[in-house]
């Protein structure tokens, strides 16, 4: 099956290299013509672990391909997917999603009859509506269909999330259309098992809100209690583990952090609330997660003051980890940024490190000091706060880190670092959900 890719981004890409690893041709563009040459050259745009040798080999395979030219690509294929990153703000709607009404308004002359224009983007409910109808008025004539396929992958485990789903949920209402899809989805459905849900395109829009709003409530939901073990004396780790281990509680997310970040739960929650206002429907959780998620993220300085006894103006803090998680070097909507931001206000001096964060990070920072080697960036500093969980932090030495540092102060805003350990060795220790935390 020919497939086209409308925006090789996250998303894009990984979907459009794994359709190609099922055996299809795919065409992937972007307007980015720097993306796309640096794709045509072996050079990958973003860094998502095992993705690089499976563009490598179905590129080399004749199976994958990269342009600029929409109409290159959607020439000829029996699927188009949509894959362009834009999410509503409150009062900015028409703005964002314009991108990918653009988009569709190029596609929309360019598309086989009978093809299938699939939304893979998160967007508001109702967006294929509108699809539609700005395809139906540039066409007179040849049949299409407009469906919703959301995308669930996890930035670091793209590559598995997507070849190996939890489930596939096809928003579509053309008979035909579906059974191209159930067709596309072959290999996770018929060999895996996956579970497949057929639905209406206006229900599989909102599943993907839902879930992400109801994710970023149990992320939440642990963050809040692990404040309340801090002032109890208990350990949210093992309330976590007590919790999850139920099955229908389940372990995932349960990990207490500085507050949740990213490209998706942040805004994916507020479209489904703003959805919800303008249907009159109060979603009281949701509005009081994001609430209490902003006020956290703030509150992350505060816990570094505290640990730096309360005044950190000429003070050295070394940052390590800038990602919005592990084994991604998206810096959209990282609670690393409020935290350097706020502690460079009271007049702290930061130093970070990432091990592959520091280009998109230096675009949202400023006056950071950055460094590829975890200890280097330690130096002379007077507190080491942990942001993001990277292995090598994990294995960070500490012994080492010690060493480095000017006063021993660890502030492990993701109970990522035995901090048993870092006590026994001098080190102050400040954690998250934990008794003896600051
Ligand atoms: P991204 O910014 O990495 O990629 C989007 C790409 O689209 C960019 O390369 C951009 O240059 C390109 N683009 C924009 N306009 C275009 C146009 N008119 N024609 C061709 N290309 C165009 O974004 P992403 O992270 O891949 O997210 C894409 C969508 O998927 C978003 O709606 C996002 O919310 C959703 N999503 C993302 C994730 C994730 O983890 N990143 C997971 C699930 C869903």
């Amino acid at each position: 099956m020919k497939i086209a890719v409308i925006g090789t981004g996250y998303v894009g890409l990984v979907s459009g290299t794994c359709f190609a690893e099922w055996g299809n041709r795919v065409v992937c563009v972007d307007k980015n013509a720097d993306k796309i040459a640096a794709l045509r050259h072996g050079r990958m745009p973003i860094y998502e672990p095992d993705l690089d040798e499976l563009v490598e080999r179905n590129y080399a395979a004749g199976r994958l391909d990269f342009t600029c030219d929409i109409a290159k690509a959607v020439e000829g294929a029996a699927i188009v997917f949509i894959a362009i990153a834009a999410l509503p703000h409150p009062g900015q709607e028409d703005a964002d999603l314009s991108v990918i009404y653009q988009a569709v308004r190029e596609l929309a002359a360019l598309i086989s009859p009978d093809s299938v224009v699939v939304i893979r983007s998160t967007v508001p409910v109702g967006t294929g509506d509108a699809v539609h109808r700005i395809i139906s008025s540039a066409r007179t004539a040849g049949t299409f269909a407009v469906a919703s396929n959301p995308e669930f992958l996890r930035e670091g485990v793209a590559v598995h999330d997507f070849l190996v789903p939890d489930r596939i949920v096809l928003g579509v209402e053309e008979e035909w259309a579906c059974k191209r899809l159930v067709e596309l989805y072959d290999v996770p459905i018929e060999r895996q098992n996956t579970p497949v849900i057929i639905t209406m395109r206006r229900t599989a829009e909102l599943i993907k809100h839902a879930a992400n709003a109801f994710l970023a409530t149990k992320i939440t939901f642990i963050n809040e209690l692990a404040d309340l073990c801090e002032e109890m004396g208990s350990d949210v780790g093992e309330l976590a583990l007590g919790m999850g281990l139920d099955k229908r509680i389940g372990a995932g997310l349960l990990a207490a952090g500085p507050g949740y970040g990213g490209s998706c739960f942040p805004k994916s929650a507020l479209a489904l609330l703003q959805t919800a206002q303008d249907h009159g429907v109060a979603l009281r959780i949701v509005e009081e997660t994001l609430a209490v998620n902003e006020t956290r993220k703030r509150r992350m300085a505060r816990k570094v003051t505290k640990a730096l006894g309360g005044d950190i103006d000429g003070l050295t803090i070394a940052v390590l980890g800038l990602t919005f998680r592990p084994d991604t070097d998206d810096m959209r909507d990282a609670p690393s940024v409020p935290l350097i931001e706020t502690l460079q206000r009271l007049g702290g001096r930061i130093r970070a490190y990432d091990p592959v964060g520091i280009e998109n990070a230096a675009k949202v920072l400023s006056s950071v000091d950055f460094y590829e080697d975890l200890y280097e960036c330690a130096k002379n500093a007077d507190a080491v706060v942990v942001m993001t969980e990277w292995d090598a932090i994990r294995k960070i030495d500490l012994a080492q880190l010690k060493q480095k540092l000017r006063q021993p102060v660890l502030i492990d805003l993701r109970n990522a670092l035995d901090t048993e350990a870092a006590r026994q060795i001098g080190f102050h220790v400040c954690a998250i959900g934990k008794s003896a935390s600051t």
